[in-house]
């Protein structure tokens, strides 16, 4: 390795809730020496890196980038080569949406240490957020995490399976929907919009597939949202006491 012991960890921050980070992740900002941060990190978690030590905002909300990615990546790059430890901290899982793999495959290449520690992913933390579950044992036992705005221009996925996550679905909400409904399920299967999940400004707008692209628009709903459908959204109604006894 040509580097001095420098090396970079690829951190996932958790949903938005600073003390839904690992300790993992914790250790690792608390030694670093660059903190290279996305908008949906929360901010908070700045504070447990050291005083003194650099600290970089490279990312919009909704996944979009102050830097662009092959800047990101030099960026690690050069902080790191000479022997620094840089932290960059990425909101959820570091390789859930995320280029997180992008910056990990081009640090390898030159040769640089590198360790990926995981983090909640807000697909999860949402619904949960809520008391809605994934699955539940015998009825609901699939669950597909899938992206509502594809970059490429292909049709948007709607697999068969129990639970649909869309993430980054807010502005397409009507093709998703398209989507889902085009793959046969009934407009009356249950949904919802989660938003800022696990922060104090977290909010839930449930309906069912005939009635959201109107019920989102007339809110409206603003990213960062996680839509999820399926059955598993009607214990939101179950357990709805829940939310309001955590505070
Ligand atoms: N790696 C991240 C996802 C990045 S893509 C993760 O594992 O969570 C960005 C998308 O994540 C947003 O468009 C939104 O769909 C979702 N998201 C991130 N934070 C969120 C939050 N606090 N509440 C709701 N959705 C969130």
């Amino acid at each position: 390795m040509s580097n001095k012991n420098g090396k970079v960890y690829i951190v996932g921050a958790g949903p938005g809730d600073p003390e839904l980070i690992t300790v993992k992740a914790l250790k690792a900002l608390r030694k670093a020496d660059v903190v290279v941060y996305d908008f949906l990190a929360s901010i908070e978690l700045l504070n447990f890196a050291k005083k003194k030590s650099e600290k970089i905002c490279v990312g919009k909300a909704d996944g979009l980038h102050l830097l662009e990615q092959g800047a990101i990546n030099r960026l690690l790059y050069n902080k790191s080569k000479n022997g620094k430890i840089v932290v960059r901290l990425k909101g959820g899982d570091p390789l859930v949406f995320s280029r997180g793999i992008e910056e990990v495959l081009y640090l390898r290449k030159r040769g640089i240490n590198f360790e990926i520690i995981q983090g909640i992913t807000s697909a999860f933390a949402a619904p949960e957020s809520f008391g809605i579950p994934l699955t539940r044992r015998v009825k609901y036992s699939s669950i597909a995490v899938l992206t509502g705005r594809k970059s490429n221009g292909e049709d948007l996925d709607a697999p068969e399976c129990d639970t649909l996550i869309y993430l980054m679905a807010v502005a397409n909400i009507e093709n998703v929907v398209k989507a889902i409904l085009k793959s046969g399920r009934s407009k009356n299967t249950p949904c919802a919009f989660i938003e800022r999940a696990t922060t104090g400004a977290e909010e839930i707008l449930a309906g069912n597939l005939g009635n959201m692209v109107k019920k989102a628009k007339a809110k409206p709903v603003r990213p960062p949202a996680v839509f999820i459908v399926g059955e598993v959204v009607k214990y939101r109604r179950k357990l709805y006491d829940y939310k309001y006894s955590k505070r």
